[in-house]
């Protein structure tokens, strides 16, 4: 709550007005009077609330392994002709790796899902457009930002 500089009445809707030369912060009625110079919109925007806002647009996209991985490792597989077993020795990887991969048990690692993107020109990797809802959670979106380069640090 502000009081306007001219009428002194409480109000919630400031706007910063010229009124006879002189700049006040005034309410909607008393603001009419003079040449209205921000709008209650434009000074909340200068608000800490915005901030937030544009640090969330920035954001790194989030990236997650595509859902139909198994189908298309197995597709992979089967264009090479090779068995799981020769398949799994072609590209290093454990042939039970390969086995819980095809039957979709196993997601692949972002290391194993980018190496076989490399090999075999496929799409394995999408990045997650994420509607953020919640604005005031910065702290747990540090710690997922956090938590994604331990799991690729682990990795190297
Ligand atoms: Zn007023």
């Amino acid at each position: 709550m502000v009081n306007c500089e001219v009428c002194g009445k409480a109000t919630e809707e400031i706007y910063r007005a010229e009124i006879e030369g002189t700049q006040m912060d005034a309410c909607a009625k008393c603001a009419r009077f003079g040449k209205v110079l921000y709008t209650p919109a434009k000074i909340s925007l200068s608000s800490k609330e915005s901030l937030k806002g544009k640090k969330a647009e920035k954001e790194e996209p989030e990236q997650k392994i595509v859902d139909n991985y198994a189908k298309i490792v197995r597709k992979i597989r089967e264009k090479l002709g090779l068995t799981q077993e020769e398949f799994a020795k072609k590209i290093n990887e454990k042939e039970s790796l390969m086995k819980g991969i095809e039957s979709g048990k196993t997601i692949p690692s972002f290391d194993l899902a980018g190496k076989l993107e490399k090999m075999f020109n496929v799409v394995l990797i999408e990045t997650v457009e994420e509607e953020k809802a919640d604005t005031g959670s910065s702290g747990s979106k540090d710690f997922t930002l956090g938590d994604m380069i331990t799991i690729k640090s682990r990795k190297k």
